[in-house]
């Protein structure tokens, strides 16, 4: 009952890992940076596309937020399972 999932399976445009999802950053980059974990997504809305790097529309509510990539489609903080 102690097990924990560290790292939740994410949609592509915020869990694909390719760039930094708040700088646009490449993540192979020396300031890549870091994979956003679900956590982190739920205090935070994504700015970039993890898969593509482009700049998505955030749209920001007060119960969540949803991030929407031209190529990859729309993720919304309800669907990534935050825990808090
Ligand atoms: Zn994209």
């Amino acid at each position: 009952m102690s097990e924990m999932a560290e790292t939740p399976a994410l949609p592509a445009p915020v869990g694909a890992g390719r760039y930094n999802v708040y700088t646009g950053v490449q993540a192979d980059a020396a300031d890549g940076g870091v994979v956003p974990t679900a956590a982190q997504l739920g205090l935070e809305p994504p700015r970039f596309c993890a898969e593509c790097g482009r700049r998505m529309i955030v749209q920001v509510r007060p119960t969540g937020w949803w991030a929407k990539c031209s190529r990859h489609g729309q993720v919304d903080s309800i669907d990534l399972d935050v825990r808090r």
